[in-house]
């Protein structure tokens, strides 16, 4: 136990003790609470070569280099190199101003920048802001844009968010102050969005951006601690947002359009080869984003944007089967469990990943698609003792015939 004491040496590093120093004794030694907190760095393998932690107060970050970050992402996410690249950096700095502030608080502050991902459905813009969190341990918060503009009474939704990345983080509000939160749908909210018919109460959904955007700039919000409604007598909990890292996402149809006309008045034509070939939103510039229906200082607050290519079809197939934590993966384990081996045959993975690309949702499609899949083969199997192998193939995909089961002799059932 730590204790306080009188004048004496620590027996590690030999420095003399003052009466208030925190020592640490051992059977014939003091240890000194500095020698202590380094060895305990040293065994959980952080060094004085690690990256930058806040020495002030607040919660502890271990902050990875942007290669470690990268790595994370790569695990979880296929493709969208770049993105991921870019992500990492932008992250790793975000980050870095946060302890800049924190250990420099005369300093000049290091201006917040947060991130807008552009991309179509289900190529990774949620997966990646949530593997973002879970590689820095901070807290993390989902939310829609377009509920925003559903219930009309802006202001109070907008503070929601906040609360809801307070309860993830524990109603830690020191944690709560450093978390990521991801704001789905942001087209939707753009104000000359082509596919605005859901946004009736705000016709011009104007009104969301401008309360986003105090909340993003960073502000306090009054958030009741236990959640639910606010009334009059109850005690708040104030959060500062001027840490949390927003990143917000859409698909940004129509987008392209605009980037295209703008890139028309230039040297690359509209129907010009280079950029059909492109195809997609990687020169979008923040004046495009006015021109989508953005209030110029919302697109000045998300200034580092993030672009997303649709999965094609191996890739669609790597999400399926090779990332950590894959929807193979999670299906084999769970028939392990019922003692029986799973097999995809690759031009079964193949099929589904057709499937998902032709419903044009992306990756999203996978999910249900292998769901359905398997309700018979998840239903019939833990009752089927004399089962030891079950493999899918192309037809069964196909729905045109059964999977191959095989008995715990290894003889295909019959
Ligand atoms: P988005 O937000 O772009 O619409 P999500 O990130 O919500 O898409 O992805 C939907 C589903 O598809 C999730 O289960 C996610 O894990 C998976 N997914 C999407 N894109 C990828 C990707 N690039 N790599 C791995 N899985 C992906």
């Amino acid at each position: 136990m730590p204790r306080k004491r009188q004048k004496e040496n620590c027996g590690f590093c030999g420095r003399t003790l003052d009466s208030g120093d925190i020592v640490f004794h051992g059977s014939r030694d003091i240890i000194c609470e500095e020698c202590v907190s380094g060895m305990f760095h040293q065994i959980s393998g952080e060094s004085s070569q690690d990256p930058p932690q806040a020495s002030g107060t607040g919660p502890q970050i271990r902050l990875p280099v942007p290669s470690e970050i990268y790595r994370t992402l790569d695990d979880y996410c296929v493709g969208q190199d770049r993105a991921k690249k870019f992500l990492s950096v932008a992250v790793y700095n975000h980050y870095k101003r946060l302890l800049d502030r924190r250990d420099n608080p005369e300093a000049e502050p290091l201006e917040k920048s947060n991130v807008l991902i552009l991309g179509p459905t289900g190529s990774g813009k949620t997966l990646l802001a949530s593997v973002l969190a879970r590689s820095l341990d901070v807290p993390f918060a989902l939310t829609d844009a377009t509920t925003l503009t559903e219930a009309g009474y802006v202001g109070e939704d907008v503070e929601n968010i906040v609360l809801r990345l307070l309860q993830n983080a524990d109603n830690n509000v020191e944690r709560a102050q450093m978390g990521i939160i991801y704001v789905d749908e942001i087209d939707k909210i753009g104000r000359k969005s082509m596919d605005n018919a859901s946004i009736t109460r705000d016709v011009s959904g104007e009104g969301v951006q401008q309360a986003l955007l105090k909340i993003i700039e960073g502000t306090v919000c009054n958030v009741p601690p236990q959640g639910g409604r606010k009334h009059p007598q109850q005690e708040y909990l104030r959060i500062d947002t001027s840490d949390i890292l927003f990143i917000c996402g859409g698909s940004f149809i129509g987008l392209e359009q605009i980037v295209h006309r703008r890139l028309g008045r230039g040297n690359l034509g509209f129907g010009s080869v280079a950029n059909r070939e492109q195809g997609s939103l990687h020169g979008v510039v923040p004046e495009d984003l006015v021109q989508f229906g953005f209030i110029p200082e919302f697109v000045g607050r998300l200034s580092s944007l993030a672009v997303l290519d649709p999965l094609d079809e191996d890739q669609l197939v790597r999400v399926l089967s090779s990332v950590r934590n894959s929807l193979v993966s999670q299906y084999t384990r769970l028939l392990a469990m019922d003692g029986v081996e799973l097999e995809f045959a690759p031009e079964a993975l193949r099929g589904l990943a057709r499937q998902a690309l032709r419903s044009g949702t992306g990756a999203r499609a996978l999910r249900g698609l292998l769901e359905t899949l398997m309700l018979d083969l998840m239903f019939d199997i833990p009752e089927r003792k004399d089962i030891g192998r079950v493999r899918l193939t192309l037809p069964f995909v196909e729905g045109s015939s059964d999977p191959e089961l095989y008995l715990k002799s290894g003889q295909l059932a019959a």
